[in-house]
C-alpha cells in the first residue's frame, strides 16, 4: 500500500469501539486485526496536516511550525479555553473559531484513569470520551459558546483532575464510579448564576477492543524506531496495544508510515 500520513485514528461507538486507521487507500477497519500481527513504518518524512509541508517536528499533534503560529487551532486558547478571546475580534481565524468554539460544548465528567472533568464540542462528546479512554462519562451542563465550558472547567479544576495518568487508562482494571452522584456534587460547586441548557441523567459506558492489558506499559516510538511491528493486543483511546509495547498513535500525526497486517 502506498505510504500516507498518520492521524488519528476514527473511532465510532460501538460494543466495543469500532476503530478505523485513516490511509490514502481509504479506511483499514482495525478491530478485525485484534490478535494479528501488524506493522507501522516510519519512512523519516514529517509532513504538515494543514499545508503539507515538510517539518523536522510535528507540533501541536501533526502541524509544521509556522501553522503551530499561525492557525486558530493550535492558539493557545485550544488548550486554555477559557482565554477564549474571539468576543475581542482577535481570533487567529474568525471562521474557523465561529464553526468551533462559538457553537455549544459540554462540560463532563469522565473515569479514564479515575474521575476527572473536561470540556468538548457537544457534538463529538462521544468521540471525545473515546480519544481519551474514559470507560464511562456523564455531561453535566451544555453551555452556548467554549469561553462559557473554560470558566466553568476552571472552576471544577479546584475540584477535579482534568488529567488522565495514560498509563493507569492502558493498565485496564478501572474500577467504575457512581457518575450520576459525581454530577451531582460538581453540579452544587457551580454558581446558581450559571445557565444550564442541559445535564443528562445516565451515564454513557465505553468498551474497548482488547484481548489483553498489559501489565507493564512500555511506550513504543516511532522517532527511536521506524519500524514497529507487534501482536496487536488492543485499542484503547488513541493507543495500540501490541506484545512490544503501546504506542499513542495522535502523537505521531502527520508521520509519513506504511501499514502491513
Ligand atoms: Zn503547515
Amino acid at each position: 500500500m502506498s505510504p500516507f500520513l498518520l492521524r488519528k485514528m476514527k473511532a465510532v461507538y460501538a460494543e466495543p469501539v469500532a476503530y478505523h486507521l485513516l490511509t490514502a487507500d481509504g479506511e483499514i477497519p482495525l478491530n478485525p486485526l485484534l490478535g494479528q500481527k501488524v506493522k507501522l513504518t516510519f519512512t523519516g518524512r514529517i509532513l504538515c496536516l494543514q499545508c503539507g509541508r515538510k517539518t523536522s517536528k510535528s507540533y501541536q499533534q501533526g502541524y509544521c511550525f509556522p501553522c503551530s503560529q499561525s492557525l486558530a487551532q493550535t492558539d493557545m486558547c485550544s488548550v486554555r479555553p477559557e482565554r477564549c478571546h474571539f468576543h475581542k475580534g482577535t481570533c487567529r481565524d474568525a471562521e474557523w473559531g465561529q464553526a468551533h468554539c462559538m457553537i455549544p460544548h459540554t462540560i463532563y465528567l469522565a473515569n479514564s484513569s479515575g474521575l476527572k472533568i473536561g470540556i468538548t464540542r457537544a457534538y463529538q462528546r462521544t468521540t471525545r470520551w473515546i480519544d481519551q479512554g474514559a470507560i464511562e462519562a456523564i455531561p453535566i451542563a451544555t453551555v452556548e459558546k467554549r469561553l462559557d465550558a473554560g470558566v466553568i472547567e476552571t472552576m471544577l479544576k479546584e475540584y477535579y483532575p482534568d488529567q488522565t495518568n495514560w498509563r493507569v487508562m492502558l493498565k485496564g482494571a478501572i474500577p467504575p464510579l457512581d457518575l450520576v452522584a459525581a454530577r451531582d456534587e460538581a453540579l452544587g460547586y457551580l454558581p446558581s448564576t450559571v445557565q444550564f441548557k442541559e445535564a443528562e441523567d445516565e451515564p454513557l459506558a465505553i468498551s474497548y477492543p482488547v484481548l489483553t492489558y498489559p501489565s507493564q506499559v512500555r511506550s513504543l516510538n516511532l522517532d527511536k524506531q521506524a519500524e514497529i511491528e507487534g501482536t496487536l493486543q488492543g485499542i484503547k483511546g488513541q493507543y495500540w496495544i501490541l506484545d512490544q509495547g503501546v504506542i499513542n498513535l495522535r502523537s505521531f500525526s502527520g508521520y509519513e508510515v506504511t501499514f502491513e497486517s
